[in-house]
C-alpha cells in the first residue's frame, strides 16, 4: 500500500476556542437509579399513552414539519397565558435557543451570568469566542452580588445577561428586586431562564410588558418531557424576529410538535407529578439536614444541592454510585461548589435508596 503522508494539522483547521474546549460529558447511568439530570421520574398512565399514540398515528412523517410550529406555539401561549403582544420562538431544547441568541451577537460582544450557573451559557459563549463575564454569587446565600453585577454592566455593557430563576445548580430564586435593578440598568438583553418554573412559585412572564430588553426562556425538559427536546423563548416580536432569521427552518420535528402539543393539552398530569416531586423535595431536604456533616440548601427546583464535610464529596459520590444511585458530583468545579453534590428528586423509593446509600458512607 502506498500511503501518502501529507502535513495535516488538526490545530490549523479548527478555531482556537474549539480546540481549548472539552465536550459536555453525560455520565453513563445504565443499571443505576438516575438522580443526576433533573428529569421528572414519572411516565404517563396507560390510557394517556394510548391517546398520545393515537395522535401520532396519522403524523405525516414523509413531510417536513411545520417550520413555525403554529399549533404548538398557540398551545404554549394559551397554556401559560402569554399576551398576544409577545412572540414565542421554539428551540430544540432551550440549549439551542441559548446557542442561537449567542450566534446572533457580534464577536466582540460580552455575555454575563452569575457563577455557579448553568454550564451551557459559558460553554456556548466560549465556543463562539465571546467575552464571558462570570460573576460569583454571594457565598452565604447564593444570591446575586448586585453591586458587582451592576458595576460589570456599567463597565462592559454585556449584550446578553443570563439569570436562571431558580438557579441551577444552587436551586434558589435570586432576589426579585435585584433582578429588576439589573434589567433596568442593562442596555443589552436580559434572559430569565425559567427551566425550573414548574417547581417554583415565581416567574418574570408578568414583567415582560414593562421591560423592552427582557426575555423569558423555558423548557419542557424538567417538566417531564426531556426526551422531546423542546424549549421556548418569549419576548417582543422585534427581538424574536432577529432570532428566527438564524433558526434552522425545521428545528422542531413533527413528532415533538405533536407530542408536546398533546401533553400540554393534558396539563393535569404534570400538575399531579410536579406536586408529588415538590412534596418529596421537602421530605428529602429535611432528611438531609438531620445528617451530621451534611448541609442541604433550600431549593425551588426539582433538585437539592448539598455540602459534605471537607474533601469528602467525591468519595461520597463514588460510594453512593457503588450502591446503585447516580447523583451529580459538583465538587470538581470548585469555588462555591467545593464539597458539593447535587441530587435530583426522584420517586419516593428512589429518594429513600439515595438517603440510605448516603447514610452508609458518612
Ligand atoms: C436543564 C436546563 C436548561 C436546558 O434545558 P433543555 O431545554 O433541555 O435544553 C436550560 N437552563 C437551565 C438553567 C437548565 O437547568
Amino acid at each position: 500500500m502506498n500511503l501518502i503522508s501529507r502535513p495535516f494539522e488538526i490545530t490549523s483547521i479548527f478555531r482556537k476556542e474549539i480546540l481549548a474546549m472539552s465536550a459536555y460529558k453525560v455520565a453513563d447511568a445504565q443499571g443505576l437509579i438516575k438522580l443526576d439530570a433533573m428529569e421528572n421520574p414519572y411516565n404517563w398512565p396507560e390510557d394517556l399513552k394510548l391517546a398520545w399514540l393515537a395522535t401520532l398515528k396519522d403524523c405525516p412523517i414523509n413531510r417536513y414539519p411545520d417550520p413555525t410550529a403554529q399549533e404548538l406555539s398557540q398551545t404554549i401561549k394559551r397554556t401559560y397565558q402569554i399576551d398576544d403582544q409577545f412572540d414565542v420562538m421554539l428551540g430544540n431544547g432551550s440549549d439551542e435557543i441559548i446557542q442561537l441568541l449567542l450566534m446572533a451577537l457580534p464577536n466582540t460582544a460580552s455575555v454575563m451570568a452569575p457563577a455557579p450557573g448553568f454550564v451551557m451559557y459559558k460553554q456556548l459563549s466560549d465556543c463562539l469566542g465571546l467575552n464571558y463575564l462570570s460573576i460569583p454569587l454571594r457565598a452565604d446565600d447564593f444570591d446575586l452580588d448586585l453591586p458587582t453585577m451592576l458595576e460589570t454592566i456599567r463597565l462592559y455593557q454585556p449584550s446578553v445577561i443570563f439569570l436562571a430563576y431558580p438557579n441551577n445548580p444552587t436551586g434558589n430564586l435570586f432576589s426579585h428586586s435585584a433582578i429588576l435593578e439589573i434589567i433596568n440598568l442593562a442596555k443589552g438583553l436580559v434572559v430569565i431562564d425559567e427551566a425550573y418554573a414548574p417547581f417554583a412559585d415565581a416567574s418574570f412572564i408578568d414583567s415582560l410588558p414593562a421591560h423592552d430588553n427582557l426575555l423569558v426562556m423555558r423548557t419542557v425538559s424538567k417538566l417531564g418531557l426531556a426526551g422531546l427536546r423542546l424549549g421556548y423563548i418569549i419576548g417582543r416580536p422585534a427581538i424574536i424576529e432577529q432570532l428566527n432569521k438564524i433558526r434552522l427552518p425545521y428545528n422542531i420535528n413533527s413528532l415533538t410538535q405533536l407530542s408536546a402539543n398533546f401533553a400540554l393539552c393534558n396539563y393535569a398530569i404534570f400538575d399531579f407529578q410536579t406536586n408529588k416531586i415538590c412534596r418529596e423535595r421537602s421530605r428529602i431536604f429535611n432528611q438531609l439536614n438531620t445528617l451530621t456533616g451534611i448541609i442541604a440548601y433550600p431549593s425551588s427546583a426539582n433538585f437539592i444541592l448539598f455540602k459534605t464535610s471537607t474533601d469528602q464529596a467525591n468519595r461520597i459520590f463514588l460510594a453512593i454510585k457503588e450502591q446503585g444511585v447516580l447523583i451529580k458530583d459538583m465538587s470538581s468545579q470548585g469555588g462555591l461548589l467545593a464539597d458539593c453534590l447535587r441530587v435530583t428528586i426522584g420517586k419516593p423509593v428512589e429518594n429513600d435508596a439515595f438517603i440510605t446509600a448516603l447514610k452508609n458512607c458518612l
